[in-house]
């Protein structure tokens, strides 16, 4: 058995970065940006007006009037010609002339005949939004190895981003094996259980913007379970769940060994999660998750998310373990490190953790859907107040 630390070392230098493919900026939202991208245009390209009002030169005003005209500069319309000792109306967005330089909002004005009386004391430059305030052209908008989230999408775009090279999301096949295993929704005998598990792992994957997945369930022989992870090994990356202890109807690691994948480690000293294991075949990646869904949970969070978000192109993927401070005791049998379902609170002292149920067995689901955090355990002996590292986990 080895550590949670060999553990993420031995996945650390054997996996690599996907390969990169250049996409519609329109289409890349979920995407890991694959070089820095830098703006094409000024942000904003001209000096135009942040509010509905009136625009002049302030040195043309005499005391607080400036004669108006007519003309109207609206958003969308291009860059006019203006007389200099004039004022125009002028609306949000609408491009400020270049021989004027303030911007009079509508609610400090007044109209008297053709004049325009401004009725408190301004200053040049009010109201203008400045050419490149914002970006100006040839800015890093975003880094590589970045996610495109909504935000930075937005300053893509307005930054005339067309085009972008983004890292190809991999590939992922989820094997569940079981005899017990029933799908969803189907009546089930007592001596079945759902499918669930498949269902949560694949929901973490999507929550890391990866489309192509796949599920495939066996049953517990080995000719079905080799057959199986044949297929499955089409995906660049196969997670298995179950069948991956030490019992005479684990057939995960036989077929494995059978399908010639090199084994990188399996077992762990974690609880719950001993049975996580890596095995590679040629360029493709096998992860073994445990049946139960806290110890898939748990093991998913911990090497996972990071593993997956490095192949995707992700920087800081493995990301250290925050800390909170426990408000419960804790006494451990084993000298496993161990992650209990924890909530986690914002305090005015900082984060604060909590059981999420006593009872912390692997099996428990319950307590697991309260959670939103994974608590580590390491000493046998936990006090309240001690400082206890977390992760926090995928909740909407
Ligand atoms: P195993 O790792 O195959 O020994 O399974 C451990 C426990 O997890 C057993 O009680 C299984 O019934 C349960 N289990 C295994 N796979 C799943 C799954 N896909 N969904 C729900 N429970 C599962
Ligand atoms: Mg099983």
């Amino acid at each position: 058995m080895i550590s949670i630390y060999e553990a993420l070392s031995i996945i650390r230098s054997n996996i690599k970065r996907n390969i990169t493919e250049i996409i519609n900026i329109t289409d890349s939202l979920g995407r890991i940006a694959a070089e820095d991208c830098h703006s094409n245009i000024d942000l904003p390209q001209l000096d135009n007006s942040a509010m509905d009002g009136w625009v002049f030169n302030i040195d043309a005003l005499e005391k607080n009037t400036i004669d108006f005209e007519k003309k109207e500069i609206k958003a969308g319309d291009p860059k006019t010609e203006t007389d200099s000792s004039k004022a125009y109306r002028i609306y949000t967005g609408g491009v400020v002339p270049n021989n004027l330089n303030t911007v009079a909002e509508k609610e400090i004005v007044e109209l008297v005949e053709n004049k325009l009386i401004i009725n408190k004391k301004i200053e040049k430059k009010r109201n203008i939004r400045k050419k490149g305030e914002d970006i100006k052209k040839g800015d890093i908008v975003l880094k590589k190895g970045n996610y495109i989230d909504p935000y930075n999408l937005n300053l893509l775009i307005s930054s005339g981003v067309n085009k972008i090279k983004v890292f190809k999301r991999p590939s992922i096949a989820i094997v569940s094996t079981g005899n017990e295993l029933k799908e969803p929704g189907v009546k089930i005998k007592s001596h079945e259980v759902y499918d669930s598990n498949s269902y949560t792992v694949k929901a973490l994957v999507k929550s890391m913007g990866i489309e192509n997945i796949y599920l495939y369930r066996c049953k517990d022989t080995l000719e079905k379970t080799i057959l199986t992870i044949k297929k499955a090994l089409e995906y660049d990356i196969v997670l298995t769940i179950g069948g991956v202890s030490m019992g005479d109807y684990d057939f995960i690691r036989p077929a494995l060994k059978e399908l010639k994948c090199e084994r990188l480690f399996w077992k762990l000293k974690l609880k719950p999660g001993r049975p996580f294991g890596f095995f590679k075949k040629n360029e493709k990646y096998i992860f073994t998750l445990p049946g139960n869904p806290v110890s898939s949970t748990v093991c998913f969070e911990l090497f996972l998310r990071g593993t997956i978000e490095y192949i995707m192109g992700k920087d800081l993927c493995f990301k250290e373990l925050r800390k909170g401070k426990a408000l419960f005791d804790w006494k451990s049998k084993d000298d496993r490190i161990e992650f209990v379902r924890g909530i986690l609170k914002d305090s005015d002292s900082g984060t604060i953790l909590e059981l999420a149920g006593k009872d912390q067995q692997s099996n428990m689901l319950f307590e697991l859907s309260k959670a939103n955090c994974l608590i580590k355990v390491e000493s046998n002996s936990i006090k309240k107040g001690d400082l206890l590292e977390y992760i926090k986990l995928y909740r909407l």
